[in-house]
């Protein structure tokens, strides 16, 4: 029988992400020994004050349709959390609430994009940008950076990429792979370069926050020339260890806000009750209570560095936030191991799946060819291990 599927669909690409930790998956139930350095998914339990939270939602029995947009409650607590984290006001008609960030991101490029619209991409960027641009009829424009500059853009070449076509800009601080976290003068003097382009809107996708060293990220929404025309995302997943809880939202401008609630509206209405009631007392948590897992994260950083750093033709830049390591394995390129010649990024986490067992994603996901993203949201125990494999089969 003909599979006559829309050419939507035939044109996206599959998410790299979730596809490699598909195929860890599939190989541990054929009983490999795999360890899974591919997702992005935090190792630790939802904290007990917010899994409380959730029972007590079910037990008085929360359990309707919830307006779309989110409990009035939640959108409050969002806005108290803005102001309190990011120096942001937002009012809660400026807040929506939605199935993941990830859902928030496709809502906001649905209501702005038109076909042949151009969204700017520093790269690297997260996998989905680009593909949900795709969905769109957009098209995704990348602006190259290397690990040399630690993976960021400069206004001149912000500048140069602009066109008559361009409509969105896609921000992520810190960045999901590269962990490079924009300082607040960095942003402003890419924030100068949008003030001579009015038709460009600013997607600012914060939500690793939370999950940084030091450097403390700053919100492009809090840059008072590009408030009107940011769209700050943000979610529980990363933070709050609630990744298959699905929370995301969004602060943004008024008419943006109505438009993604009217999107949501024809596709999946509110998210999930109880997740929303959990959310409350989550985003309203003083950030220090789950400060334990940024430590931890932090300390498995360093240790990889200090591991990584041993194998020859891994060059790193130091991730300031998130909790992948982006390795240039560009050295490795031409070069033939285990009988597996290496052309590009997506054989070199071919032969480490294959060869050591380890699954890691192409940095060509992410819009940099060069690179590899190593999650290192596992176990210590687990991390060393894996370092140990991948050193035996390049070494
Ligand atoms: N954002 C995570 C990652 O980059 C989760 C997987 C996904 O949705 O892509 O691994």
């Amino acid at each position: 029988m003909s599979q006559p599927l829309s050419n939507k669909i035939q044109s996206l690409p599959v998410s790299q992400t979730l596809a490699m930790a598909a195929k860890a998956r599939e190989l541990r139930a054929e009983g490999k020994d795999i360890i899974s350095l591919s997702l992005g998914e935090p190792d630790f339990n939802t904290p007990d004050f917010i899994k409380n939270a959730a029972i007590e939602a079910i037990n008085q029995d929360y359990n309707s349709y919830t307006p779309v947009d989110g409990y009035a409650e939640l959108k409050e607590a969002i806005c108290t959390k803005f102001k309190r984290d990011n120096g942001l006001t937002y009012q809660p008609n400026q807040i929506v609430v939605s199935t993941g960030a990830k859902q928030s991101i496709a809502n906001v490029m649905q209501v702005l994009l038109n076909p042949g619209d151009e969204v700017l991409l520093p790269c690297p960027y997260w996998v989905s940008y680009s593909a949900i641009a795709t969905l769109c009829e957009a098209v995704s424009v990348e602006i190259p950076s290397t690990i040399e500059t630690n993976f960021k853009i400069t206004p001149a070449q912000l500048e140069a990429a602009i066109t008559p076509k361009t409509k969105l800009i896609l921000f992520n601080s810190p960045n999901n792979p590269s962990g490079t976290i924009y300082t607040k003068e960095e942003y402003e003097a890419l924030a100068k370069v949008l003030e001579k382009y009015p038709q460009i809107f600013v997607m600012s996708d914060e939500i690793y926050e939370h999950i940084n060293y030091g450097t403390k990220p700053f919100s492009f929404a809090a840059i008072e020339s590009m408030y009107e025309r940011t769209i700050t995302v943000n979610g529980l997943a990363k933070a709050f260890a609630m990744t298959g809880w699905r929370i995301g939202y969004i602060g943004a401008p008024d008419w943006i806000a109505k438009a993604c609630t009217k999107m949501q509206g024809q596709i999946t209405s509110g998210t999930n009750c109880i997740a929303q009631r959990a959310a409350i007392t989550a985003v309203l948590a003083n950030p220090s209570q789950i400060q334990y897992m940024v430590t931890e994260f932090e300390a498995r950083r360093n240790m990889m560095l200090d591991l990584l750093s041993k194998i020859n033709g891994f060059k790193l830049n130091v991730p300031e936030g998130a909790f992948y390591i982006f390795p240039d394995i560009s050295d490795f390129f031409g070069k033939t191991i285990k009988g597996k010649e290496i052309k590009n990024a997506g054989d070199f986490s071919m032969l480490l799946l294959e060869e050591a067992n380890v699954a890691t994603v192409t940095g060509e996901a992410f819009g940099e060819p060069n690179c590899i993203r190593i999650s290192y949201a596992a176990s210590e125990l687990q991390l060393r291990e894996a370092v140990k494999r991948i050193k035996e089969v390049v070494s």
